[in-house]
């Protein structure tokens, strides 16, 4: 029998065990283990399977839970932990500590389309995810007050099984949020609070707002599953990804602006002070800037120009991919047919709407776009990403040069509470207790490299058993009976030199990059002296057959009985799994093509184990690899049949791993250690530890982002709007004329004519006419470059001018090499709310 509907009944506790309930609820113990200790203290067996705090309170038996709430020193240590957590959300930590007098946002909100805190809450697909998750943890543990906010999905992202013939296979399994560790949020009347968002027809779609909590951090999930929503309107937050353009943008209109909507909410019902800051973690929930826009139009009356000024201010946008695939967008009909009546947004024109997505194609509205033209701050997730996207994104600043196209990079983290292996934790960690947090190395702890090395063993006998049963499993799944199964006990050896692959499987991650030459491949894997095992794991999009053929090539390999103890495809990779391959592993290998891969965190995770990165230098390896933290995987950059390319990367794959890698895993001494391995290892805990902490990247952002732009947003909105009002005026006044203004003549001038030396001075004159505009309306710049074949200007150094007199402006400066140098001046808007001069993307040449 099926059931009809699903409910959840919630334990009723003992009065004295009812410290377990925050205790459970609160998504700290993700990354705390002594909390985890406390629930698997209740029934050690049931814990290990049902390993979800909350879960284990409904799961544990009445008379156990008699028994405990009579146990003095089992309620002492509930107690004591309750404390603990108590202390933890309330104390001062690193934000509440910077310097006095720091104008720090009260709250700033993070939008994203997915979250991944914990397996425990399935709602996320991959990295953009689990990197939220890390985000609000981070800023949970520094202190820093973000409002995490997007749906909440009743079947978050598939499951992933194999047929017979290794064809990926989806399930989706749906979840009660009831039963997770999540509360509805309600209004005065204890009921449960709705946001609503004007559908075309005049419909309305409605969503509850789930609440879970990330230690310090709210996070608010948007739930359309509801009685008052037509039937196709529940389905919004059906699934995470799937369904088709119409269902993407009900989600994104849902998260931006219902999302929008569930924080002021949130807000005014808890005290929880009004974000002054909003980011949005990639451009699916950039409509959030709309519903702001309408908010300030709808109270202080402003113009959209205005509302603009004071929106832009405030929020922060990060681009997440260099690939154009990848960039979201809708046909402009689709935005029209949601937009055009007005009732989603009243009081904003469609047409300035659709002038936010446009792009190239004008059909197309674009959320990258879109999200760059309504954030005044924006990034990309490492260095190289950084200077993709200048690139990518330099038509939106014609004039500029890609260097100074206003998008800045902060390099993605991971948690390191919630990655490193405790075992690890505890060995170095226990000599020093925030190790990489405070500038303390691990290798200055005193820890015996043969301390460490029978550690990673360890990690990598645990992750051998976790191997072996899930690929058992998979078997089973696939229709073998477990009669067959003996030989599944000899899978991969505890003391073999172990390699990690495992991400999503779109084309540029290239997933069968090592099945290019299997012969050779094979050679690695059986090598008599110096054998290596290799864990592969990934999901494709269940629409991208191209990526399920991928994976069916790998599944296809590892089924060879001559190969497959020593090389696996582990089925739904998530974050359970992973956890266990970053520990276990020796080597994290990622071989994408370059530059497509904007970050990449999953070799950061193995890092912070211990684990050595062996990869392209694309995304964050580009700027952390330095030598001996690892090894690069020269790339073909250049070459453009990706035949070829993959063929000469895949020849240098194969050389590291049979040339370095395994015989340097394989050089023992007497008492049986690699030296030069482990010494690869402490260098990489050393040097990356500290620099691939989300904690780091938080802090950047808090620093760089969220600080600056709670200083710009509050003198926007400062005396009622006084300073968007003069922003917006000072733009339309600039359009006006900006195409009269005009560098009319400019002059060199050096002292010795003849010979000039590397630091002489040299005076740079201009006339200028300003075409109305005050010369402090204006920067004029002199810039310096090297010149080449082309008169293009190479490591330019940019001087501000000074007005000397009417309409002139000049500079001096020291020659700043040696060779063929040029100069130009240009002039450029100046005003005291613009973040850079390029802000506005105009600008004149001589
Ligand atoms: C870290 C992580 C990712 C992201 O890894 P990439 O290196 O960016 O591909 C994806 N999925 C899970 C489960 C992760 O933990």
């Amino acid at each position: 029998m099926r059931a009809i509907r699903r409910f959840t009944v919630r334990a009723s506790l003992p009065e004295p065990l009812a410290g377990l309930r925050a205790l459970a609820t609160n998504l700290r113990w993700t990354w705390h283990p002594p909390t985890r200790d406390l629930f698997a203290s209740m029934d050690d067996e049931l814990f290990r399977r049902v390993r979800d705090p909350l879960r284990m309170l409904t799961a544990v038996s009445p008379a156990r839970l008699t028994e405990l709430a009579g146990d003095e020193d089992f309620l002492a240590r509930v107690h004591a932990m309750s404390d603990d957590l108590e202390r933890y959300l309330t104390e001062d930590r690193w934000y509440q500590q910077r310097p006095q007098g720091e104008r720090a946002p009260a709250a700033i909100a993070y939008f994203s389309m997915e979250f991944g805190v914990h397996e425990a809450l399935p709602n996320y697909s991959g990295g953009l995810g689990v990197l939220a998750g890390d985000h609000l943890k981070a800023a949970s543990d520094l202190g820093v007050p973000l409002i995490g906010v997007g749906p909440l999905y009743r079947s978050g992202y598939f499951r992933q099984s194999l047929s017979l013939d290794g064809w990926q296979v989806e399930h989706y399994p749906v979840i009660e949020p009831s039963a997770l560790p999540l509360e509805l949020l309600t209004g005065e009347d204890s009921e449960p609070v709705l946001v609503h968002v004007a559908m075309p027809g005049g419909r309305d779609l409605y969503a509850q707002v789930w609440q879970a909590q990330v230690g310090r951090v709210p996070l608010l999930l948007l739930d359309t599953d509801v009685e008052a929503n037509d039937e196709d309107l529940r389905r919004v937050t059906d699934r995470l990804y799937g369904g088709d353009a119409d269902h993407r943008i009900r989600q994104e209109i849902l998260a931006g602006i219902g999302g929008m909507r569930a924080v002021r909410r949130y807000c005014e019902l808890t005290g929880h002070p009004q974000p002054e800051v909003f980011h949005t973690n990639e451009g699916h929930a950039g409509f959030l800037g709309l519903e702001r826009a309408r908010e300030v139009i709808d109270e202080h009356g402003l113009a959209f120009d205005e509302a603009l000024s004071a929106v832009r201010a405030g929020t922060v946008f990060t681009t997440h991919t260099p690939v154009p695939a990848g960039i979201d967008r809708f046909p402009v009909d689709l935005v029209q047919h949601y937009f055009g009546d007005g009732r989603l947004l009243p009081g904003l024109e469609l047409q300035r709407i659709l002038a936010l997505g446009a792009e190239d194609n004008p059909g197309m509205f674009n959320m990258a776009h879109m999200g760059l033209r309504l954030a005044q701050r924006s990034n990309g997730v490492s260095q190289l990403h950084g200077r993709v996207s200048r690139r990518m994104f330099a038509r939106l600043w014609p004039g500029f040069d890609d260097a100074e196209v206003p998008i800045s990079s902060v390099t993605n983290g991971v948690h390191g509470p919630t990655w490193v292996a405790r075992e690890l934790t505890a060995l170095l960690g226990g000599k020093h207790k925030a190790w990489g947090h405070d500038g303390k190395l691990p290798s200055q702890m005193g820890v015996s490299d043969e301390e460490l090395w029978a550690l990673r063993r360890d990690l990598r006998q645990k992750l051998v058993l976790e191997v072996r049963r899930r690929v058992r499993n998979a078997w089973l799944q696939r229709g073998a009976s477990a009669l067959e199964l003996g030989w599944v006990n000899q899978v991969f050896d505890p003391d073999v030199l172990t390699v990690g692959f495992a991400r999503r499987v779109p084309t540029y991650k290239r997933l069968t990059l090592m099945l290019r030459d299997p012969e050779r491949l094979r050679a690695l894997l059986l090598d008599e002296e110096r054998p290596m095992q290799i864990v592969v794991a990934g999901k494709s999009h269940p629409a991208d057959e191209g990526g399920k053929a991928l994976i069916q090539q790998v599944v296809r390999f590892v089924d060879d009985p001559a190969v497959r103890r020593r090389m696996v495809f582990l089925p739904d990779y998530d974050m359970s799994m992973a956890r266990y391959l970053y520990r276990g592993c020796d080597v994290w290998l990622n071989n994408p093509t370059r530059p497509l891969e904007a970050c990449g965190t999953s070799g950061m995770k193995s890092a912070l184990n211990g684990g050595l990165n062996l990869s392209i230098k694309d995304g964050w390896w580009d700027e952390c690899y330095d030598g001996s933290n690892g090894w690069a995987i020269p790339t073909a950059d250049g070459v453009t049949d990706p035949l070829r390319r993959d063929e000469l990367e895949s020849a240098a794959l194969y050389d590291l791993l049979g040339q370095q890698v395994a015989p340097l895993f394989y050089e023992r001494d007497d008492a049986g250690v690699p030296r030069g391995w482990m010494s690869m290892v402490w260098h990489t805990l050393d040097e990356l530890g500290p620099r691939v902490q989300a904690s780091r990247m938080v802090r950047e952002y808090v620093e760089t982002a969220y600080h600056p732009a709670a200083v710009t947003s509050a003198a926007a909105s400062a005396d009622g709007y006084a300073g968007a009002r003069s922003l917006a005026e000072y733009r339309r006044r600039v359009d006006a004329v900006w195409r009269q203004v005009r560098v009319l003549d400019t002059e060199l001038t050096v002292e010795a004519q003849e010979r000039l030396v590397v630091g002489d001075e040299v005076r740079v004159r201009a006339k200028v006419d300003l075409a109305g505009l005050a010369p402090s309306e204006v920067e004029v710049q002199t810039v310096v470059g090297r010149v080449g074949d082309t008169d293009e200007l190479a490591e330019p150094m940019t001087v501000r001018m000074e007005p000397s007199q009417e309409g002139e402006y000049t500079a001096t400066l020291r020659l700043p090499r040696a060779g063929s140098l040029g100069y130009t001046v240009r002039i450029l808007p100046r005003h005291d709310l613009l973040a850079t001069p390029a802000e506005l993307g105009k600008v004149v040449l001589a």
